[in-house]
């Protein structure tokens, strides 16, 4: 259930899906997702779905976290990564395999405890990780040149925006629990954003605070 096999039958899946990008299905392909989720999960560890990781969060949708990442690969491969909201630290390991250097932020001191043993146990070192409230980015590192959001807002909070470069791409869900899209918008290099909806998707909510 955790084999090889099981890997492959989940690349080919995002494949038919529409996922075009074949460093984002290779490395897929190489992740063991099964090393994000409980034990008791581990036979479901490859099935294209969302899955609980306890505080009432869950491991995002395979198809979910190739698209994203796609999505902001697609013009190019950025430097410096910002993720907010953590939670098993599957994405960001994505991202870290893609990209030269990763900033996840997480609320849930619990769940970044977990995330960094598994970064740790993967020998990933270009991961950076914070204990805080991902509505405020992580200032100190701005600009990034790719922002990636996993928990849906109403609106892609200012500060965020703001650690974005003029070139940049962010990614994120946008909406309420009921009904929310991806979004992208890339910086135009004058101060404006080019937006786009790249499908509907259903997300964990972005909490203020730290938990
Ligand atoms: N990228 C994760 C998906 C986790 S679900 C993965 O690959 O597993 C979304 C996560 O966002 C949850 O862990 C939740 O605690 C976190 N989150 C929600 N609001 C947040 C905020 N304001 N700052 C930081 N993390 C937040």
């Amino acid at each position: 259930m955790t084999s090889q096999r099981a890997r492959d039958r989940l690349a080919v899946k995002l494949k038919e899906e529409g996922i075009r990008d074949q460093r984002v299905i290779d490395v897929i392909r190489n992740t063991p997702r099964h090393h994000f989720i409980d034990q008791a999960l581990h036979s479901r560890a490859y099935e294209n779905t969302a899955l609980p990781i306890g505080h009432g969060q869950t491991i995002s949708q395979p198809w979910v976290v190739a698209r994203m990442t796609e999505a902001l690969l697609e013009f190019g491969t950025p430097q410096k990564v910002l993720e907010i909201g953590t939670g098993s630290g599957y994405q960001a390991v994505v991202l870290a395999q893609v990209a030269p250097q990763v900033f996840t932020v997480e609320r849930i001191e619990e769940l970044l405890r977990q995330a960094r043993r598994r970064f740790r146990q993967l020998g990933l070192t270009n991961i950076r990780s914070r204990h805080d409230d991902g509505k405020l980015g992580w200032a100190d590192e701005a600009p990034f040149d790719a922002i990636i959001l996993t928990a849906a807002g109403d609106a892609i909070p200012h500060a965020i925006l703001d650690q974005l470069s003029p070139t940049g791409v962010l990614v994120a869900p946008v909406g309420s629990p009921s009904s929310q899209t991806l979004i992208r918008m890339r910086g135009d290099g004058q101060g404006d954003f080019i937006q786009e909806e790249l499908a509907a998707v259903s997300f964990v909510p972005l909490l203020g605070g730290i938990g």
